[in-house]
């Protein structure tokens, strides 16, 4: 029989505001279904410089209540999930003209420190340690250092998908919203499977539009409801190259134009250098659509680095480029990389019934406009319970014991492993590594090996788990082994998925 059930909301977009909400949503009693036009955390859920940070920058805007709420939310997002929200140091080398003078960085980091006072990460420092000017060149003898915390993107995205999903909510992907139309007391929703092209119909008493970029096209051309911008698109891109420097910091630069540029240990053997500030004002089109870095933009990046590090960097040492588009809230676009990076979470109803939309954001405060934007929904589900996710763990999460001893137990547990991969996943599924590893005594149990440290059991597992439905899925969102794969690896694991798919849904 069909099911046809009267879900409490429906949520277009599976970026980390439509899984974050998902996730909130559930604990709160509510049923939840949420649709992805590709994968989860296709969008800018993926693109991003995978900082879980207050913001240092936006000091300058003078967006304090923004900074104090996202450096608070960076302490609760390492307490749901330590293995996933790392802590991260962070190098400012000094020398005045290449940005703002020394008391103005460190009265800025004091007031990052103040702002909100951190029970994980450690206050700022002033430097003048060679162990940290290594890399850069001999000009840089003195300087900053800060904390921040790092993360994986799309797993955060998937992760909120999984605590949804084992609360009760149907999460699709491949799965556009097409339409929505006020019947009385419920939205009917029209929805395209992408793989079948076929449409069907779903009801809904709340629609949340959480499709970040895409969040005008939903209101303006599937809902018709306006002709009016709410966001400003702004691109921004990354480089990624082999690590050529030792030691687990980052670095934040600064341009004479007052712009900064992260450089971050990523992967292990690679780091991660970001980003610009671009007006995007082409059409986000369809999941398939890649958004690319273009030369300007890798151009600007590797001439700030290279001011500061000895080794020059040139084109031929990138490695990987990628591109991700920023919601904000409509503004000045004139001056975009001081464009605000708070968010709005609109109601608004049609023939009484709510349509939620999410207007901006950021990664590191997902949870709390989750927060916010149920708690909007109070006098529609009077029912709902109060927010619980600034306590809930995330799946995945060591749970009665600390993270230490537990990752010395796992250690032992599956000595076999070889100390990088036991690492991997560790800092990908924390505790959920053994839904694949089980009672596996040997590498060969994890049976076929695709290439660099990929098992069937692995592969198996985000199949059946976590809604990977192409090699793509498993390689740039839920691993990034894309980085080291070979392309006959590659498409091996892609013939292989595509049968194992068609096993699990058949
Ligand atoms: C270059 C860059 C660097 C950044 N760095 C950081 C950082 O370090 N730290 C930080 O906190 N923030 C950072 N951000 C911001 C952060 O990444 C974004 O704010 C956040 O990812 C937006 O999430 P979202 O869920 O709103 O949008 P998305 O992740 O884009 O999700 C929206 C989803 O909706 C889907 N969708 C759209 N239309 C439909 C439809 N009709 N039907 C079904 N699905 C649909 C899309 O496919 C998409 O997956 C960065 C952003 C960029 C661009």
């Amino acid at each position: 029989m069909i099911k046809d059930p009267l879900y409490d909301l429906f949520i277009i977009g599976g970026g980390i505001h439509g899984a974050g909400i998902a996730a909130d949503a559930t604990l709160r009693g509510l049923s939840v279904i949420l649709c992805e036009q590709g994968d989860l955390a296709s969008g800018t859920s993926s693109h991003s410089s995978k900082l879980i940070h207050g913001g240092l920058r936006y000091l300058e805007q003078k967006e304090f209540s923004l900074v104090r709420k996202s450096l608070k939310e960076r302490d609760v997002l390492h307490q749901k999930a330590s293995y996933l929200v790392r802590p991260l140091r962070f190098v400012i080398p000094q020398q005045p003209q290449m940005g703002r003078p020394s008391w103005l960085i460190w009265l800025g980091l004091k007031l990052y420190d103040h702002l909100y006072h951190s029970k994980f990460f450690l206050s700022s420092q002033t430097m003048r340690d060679k162990i940290f000017s290594v890399p850069l060149k001999a000009a840089f003898q003195k300087g900053f250092i800060y904390s921040d915390a790092q993360t994986s993107d799309a797993r955060l995205v998937i992760t909120n998908a999984i605590a949804a999903h084992q609360k009760g909510a149907d999460i699709y992907t491949r799965t556009r919203f097409e339409t929505a139309q006020p019947m009385g007391n419920y939205w009917l929703v029209t929805v395209r499977d992408l793989l079948t092209e076929q449409t069907r119909t779903i009801r809904a008493k709340c629609l949340v539009n959480a499709a970040g970029p895409w969040l005008d096209d939903v209101l303006m051309n599937r809902l018709h409801l306006t002709h009016e911008k709410k966001l400003q698109l702004v691109k921004g891109s990354h480089l990624i190259l082999k690590r050529f420097y030792q030691g687990e910091h980052g670095y934040l630069f600064q341009h004479t134009d007052g712009r900064i540029v992260f450089v971050v240990p990523y992967q292990h053997d690679f780091v991660l250098i970001g980003t610009t500030d671009v007006l995007f004002e082409e059409s986000m089109g369809n999941p398939k659509t890649v958004i690319t870095a273009s030369v300007e933009e890798e151009q600007y990046l590797l001439r700030l680095v290279n001011e500061y590090f000895q080794q020059t960097l040139c084109h031929e040492d990138i490695l990987y480029r990628y591109a991700g588009v920023r919601p904000l809230v409509a503004g000045d676009k004139d001056n975009i990389s001081k464009q605000s990076r708070d968010y709005r979470c609109v109601v608004q109803e049609e023939q009484g019934l709510p349509l939620l939309s999410i207007v901006g954001g950021k990664l590191t405060t997902y949870r709390q406009v989750a927060e916010d934007a149920l708690n909007l929904l109070q006098p529609y589900f009077p029912k709902m319970k109060p927010c619980t996710t600034q306590h809930a763990l995330l799946p995945g999460a060591v749970i009665a014991i600390d993270e230490v001893s537990y990752e010395q137990s796992f250690l032992r547990r599956y000595s076999w492993l070889p100390p990088e991969l036991a690492q991997r996943y560790l800092r990908s599924y924390g505790m959920r590594a053994e839904l694949f590893l089980g009672e596996t005594h040997s590498l060969p149990e994890l049976g076929i090996h695709f290439g660099c440290g990929l098992y069937q059991a692995e592969v198996d597992y985000l199949i059946r788990e976590e809604w990977a439905q192409t090699s793509d899925d498993i390689l740039w969102r839920r691993t990034v082994l894309g980085l080291r794969m070979t392309l006959p690896q590659a498409v091996e694991l892609e013939n292989y998925v595509l049968e194992k798919k068609w096993t699990y849904s058949s």
